[in-house]
């Protein structure tokens, strides 16, 4: 697929630039494993011009403050139009870098559209409150932006991160330096260009592509950037903590990994919950921090269910993202494909019965077979770290007190599923399971109004719904003496 490659610099104050100090870095296609084209590398020298524009654009006195917040949302939401009238050229350039099926991509940028729009209806509505207190003094809150926001994403899904980025700090009137992650800089610097279209005035928006341990940790640690978000893994994640920590103690918000279960129960109807299973941890190449990854069924099913997802999965069709058919591209790096098969011979190793897959397919780019285990038991190493591929480990169970300890038994909270036709079950496991988002007789399903993240070590904050906006606002209380 020949896609032309429109932006490849450094986005500063409505700018390109070049890197400072010249570098630059090569971004692969994962489904060939060859360069796509050579972005400049931003370094901490580049982060330093970003905040210092960033700084001016959020000035009391900036055009971007003295906005009134309908014309700020009236950007936000010209920008979600853009996304929409340029989907076809960005679908295509996603899936050329991140390698998920074109059908797939489509549908991530119209739900990034979406979110934007979900936002933008917000700027008005950012209300403090009026507190009660003594008859001569009146006390109030006002919900103030942060400031300048660093946002680290990650690269499973390049353009829906930086949407959920984007949309609730733009809301709150904060300026931002985001770095898309090294392995899918692409459709985030085409929305650089975007944004620039849209109208925001130089340096409300600065995307500096760059690596993880020179530019990123140069956002985490400076001493004038006021908040970092953060989605990626949770070693990163912690990394980040320190550095906000140890400089500034800017505001952090996280959204890390998981190791979700799905917990199959006695009376779900088998075929139903073979689809939802295989949905659950194949989306996006199972590269999904919401993954399904811990498929827990219920005796009475195991068997037949084990037969019938294997019958499933041999029909998925992995292959080049291009082609209408193809249900599964290939991996993002070579490293996450070595990690993987690796992941996979630990399995056969820990005695987990592998029931079909385990193979890379094709000789070039980073393609790997959807795989399941089953035998799974609690305390081997595909059933704790997460795998991130097309890993299915299955697991039986008998009790519902028992499965309930067993999904718990994790450093990790982000997702749970169940599948029953029993509302007091369905209800007890929503109540008892410790997960951000509990999914019954559903998996994965994010919407924008309604609060994403997770519990542990899965992170903290929220992304999406009210509940995101809070994490890009001051709260200021005014009191006045009524003399
Ligand atoms: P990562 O966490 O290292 O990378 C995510 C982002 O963080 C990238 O933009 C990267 O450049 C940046 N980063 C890396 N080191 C940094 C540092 N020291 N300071 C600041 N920013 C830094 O993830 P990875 O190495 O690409 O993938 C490894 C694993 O992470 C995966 O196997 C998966 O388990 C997990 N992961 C989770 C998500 C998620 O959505 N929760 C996304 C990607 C990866």
């Amino acid at each position: 697929m020949n896609i032309e490659i429109k932006y490849t610099q450094i986005f500063i104050n409505n700018e390109w630039h070049k890197a400072d100090n010249g570098k630059t870095f090569s971004v692969i296609n994962p489904s060939t494993g060859e360069e796509i084209c050579q972005v400049e590398e931003a370094s901490e020298v580049d982060v330093n011009k970003a905040v210092e524009v960033a700084r001016k654009a959020f000035n009391i006195n900036s055009p971007w403050r003295k906005l009134e917040p309908a014309t700020r949302g009236s950007l936000i939401r010209k920008f979600a139009s853009l996304l929409r009238r340029d989907i076809d050229y960005l679908s295509k350039l996603e899936t050329l870098n991140n390698g998920k099926p074109l059908e797939e991509s489509r549908g991530d940028i119209n739900l990034s559209a979406d979110c934007m729009d979900y936002y933008a209806g917000w700027v008005d509505k950012i209300t403090g409150e009026t507190i009660p207190s003594g008859h001569d003094s009146f006390i109030y809150t006002r919900h103030e932006p942060i400031g300048i926001c660093g946002q680290i994403i990650p690269w499973n899904y390049p353009i829906m991160m930086l949407a959920w980025k984007l949309g609730p700090a733009l809301a709150c009137g904060n300026v931002i330096i985001l770095k898309p992650a090294e392995q899918t800089p692409l459709t985030a610097l085409y929305c650089a260009a975007l944004i620039k279209e849209a109208g925001f005035p130089p340096g409300v928006v600065n995307i500096l592509p760059g690596d993880g341990p020179i530019c990123g940790n140069a956002i985490a640690t400076h001493k004038h950037i006021d908040k970092i978000a953060f989605t990626g893994s949770v070693e990163t994640g912690k990394k980040i903590q320190i550095a906000a920590a140890q400089s500034n103690l800017k505001r952090v918000s996280l959204e890390l990994g998981g190791k979700s279960p799905l917990i199959i129960c006695e009376d779900a109807d088998l075929d139903f919950a073979v689809n939802l299973a295989h949905r659950a941890i194949f989306t996006n190449a199972a590269q999904n921090c919401t993954a399904g990854s811990r498929t827990f069924v219920h005796t009475k099913l195991y068997d037949a269910f084990i037969a019938r997802s294997i019958e499933l999965t041999k029909k998925r069709i992995v292959g080049n993202p291009f082609d209408a058919n193809t249900k599964q591209g290939p991996q993002i790096n070579d490293s996450q494909f070595k990690k993987i098969l690796n992941y996979i011979e630990l399995g056969k190793k820990d005695g987990a019965k592998l029931e079909y897959g385990g193979e890379r397919v094709g000789d070039k780019g980073y393609f790997i077979q959807p795989t399941i285990f089953s035998d799974v038991q609690d305390h081997m190493k595909i059933a704790r770290e997460e795998i991130f591929g097309p890993v299915m480990s299955i697991l039986k169970f008998d009790s519902y007190d028992e499965v309930i300890e067993r999904a718990n038994d994790t450093c990790f909270g982000l997702g749970a599923g169940v599948i029953t036709k029993d509302l007091t079950r369905s209800l007890t496991f929503a109540q008892q399971l410790q997960a951000g988002s509990v999914w019954i007789n559903d998996y994965d399903v994010v919407c924008n109004q309604a609060p994403f993240g997770g519990y542990k070590q899965s992170g903290h904050g929220r992304e999406l719904g009210r509940y995101g906006l809070e994490e890009y606002y001051e709260v200021k209380t005014v009191v006045i003496k009524l003399i």
